[in-house]
């Protein structure tokens, strides 16, 4: 993040400064590409390349996304990944091109180059995380709007639809159902309107998008997201990586961002039309491994 004077101090005394809109820095975005050999372009699912909806079963990519992400696949300088808490089998149905690499579970369920691996720490966890939302289930049964989604190696209890009188005690018996069952081996973590179930596991976002840089070293990475599991793949990518957040959360890691999922579209396009352009011309026999 650029250095400004600052005048509103946060209760620790650091300083807050604006995230800009990439609208106003794109002459930068674009000097990084010009530099570079190729691009790892890292998006969120929801709130990212789909709208968010009340219900958590509605999302799908907007049909011009998925336009983008094909023409990214189809570039042979460019690896595209989609970075999801969804479940690994959820979002590549719900994306479906072939070729992209998917990561679940917040990193646990990794899909690159068509291989499924999941994180031991996350196997073990798994019954833990199945009693806690059977658990849930039955006791939140009452609470108009709750959604216990059980996605194997983790869960996710929705509170968007709850009335918001209710939320504080839905997540209420989300911590003490944890406490009781968890064993230590459940973590709870915030997410949009939501509070989400994971194994204890030393993995994120940002392990995630690690590792895929692994695959296409030097390329310049790309990352944008709307969540606040994003700010993890934004933390791993900086200072090299051109990072995006949705929304207005001015505390984000991330350098710059755009308003809404509306934006972010336009932004996507712009990289597909504009950004590839830009890429360093590279012989035709060097592609990515
Ligand atoms: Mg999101």
């Amino acid at each position: 993040m650029s250095e400004h004077d600052s005048t509103v101090g946060t209760a620790s005394g650091e300083p807050s400064a604006e995230t800009p809109l990439v609208w106003d820095h794109l002459a930068e975005v674009r000097g990084r590409l010009r530099q570079a050999e190729g691009l790892l372009f890292g998006t969120d699912f929801d709130g990212t390349l789909s709208p968010i909806e009340e219900n958590p079963e509605a999302p799908e990519p907007t049909a011009e996304n998925l336009r983008s992400l094909r023409t990214l696949q189809d570039h042979p300088q460019v690896r595209p990944a989609v970075i999801s808490g969804r479940g690994l089998a959820d979002l590549r149905e719900r994306v479906g091109i072939e070729g992209v690499d998917y990561i679940g579970n917040h990193g646990l369920e990794l899909g690159i180059d068509g291989q499924r691996e999941t994180h031991a720490d996350a196997a073990s966890a798994e019954p833990k995380i199945a009693e806690i939302c059977g658990t849930l289930g039955r006791q939140l049964d009452d609470i108009e709007g709750t959604v216990v989604e059980n996605k194997g190696v983790t869960a996710t209890i929705h509170y968007r639809m709850v009335d918001r009188e209710q939320v504080e005690t839905v997540r209420e018996h989300v911590f003490e159902a944890v406490d009781e069952l968890g064993d230590g081996e459940v973590e709870i973590h915030d997410g949009k309107e939501s509070l989400e179930l994971r194994p204890a596991a030393d993995w994120d976002k940002g392990s995630a998008i690690a590792q895929l840089q692994e695959h296409v070293d030097g390329w310049q990475p790309v990352y944008i997201g709307d969540d606040t599991t994003d700010e993890a793949a934004f933390e791993a990518i900086t200072p090299n990586g051109i990072t995006v957040h949705v929304g207005d959360n001015h505390e984000t890691a991330a350098d710059y961002r755009v308003r809404s999922s509306a934006e972010a579209e336009v932004f996507i396009r712009w990289l597909v039309t504009d950004g590839l352009a830009l890429l360093e011309t590279v012989d035709d026999n060097v592609s990515a491994t």
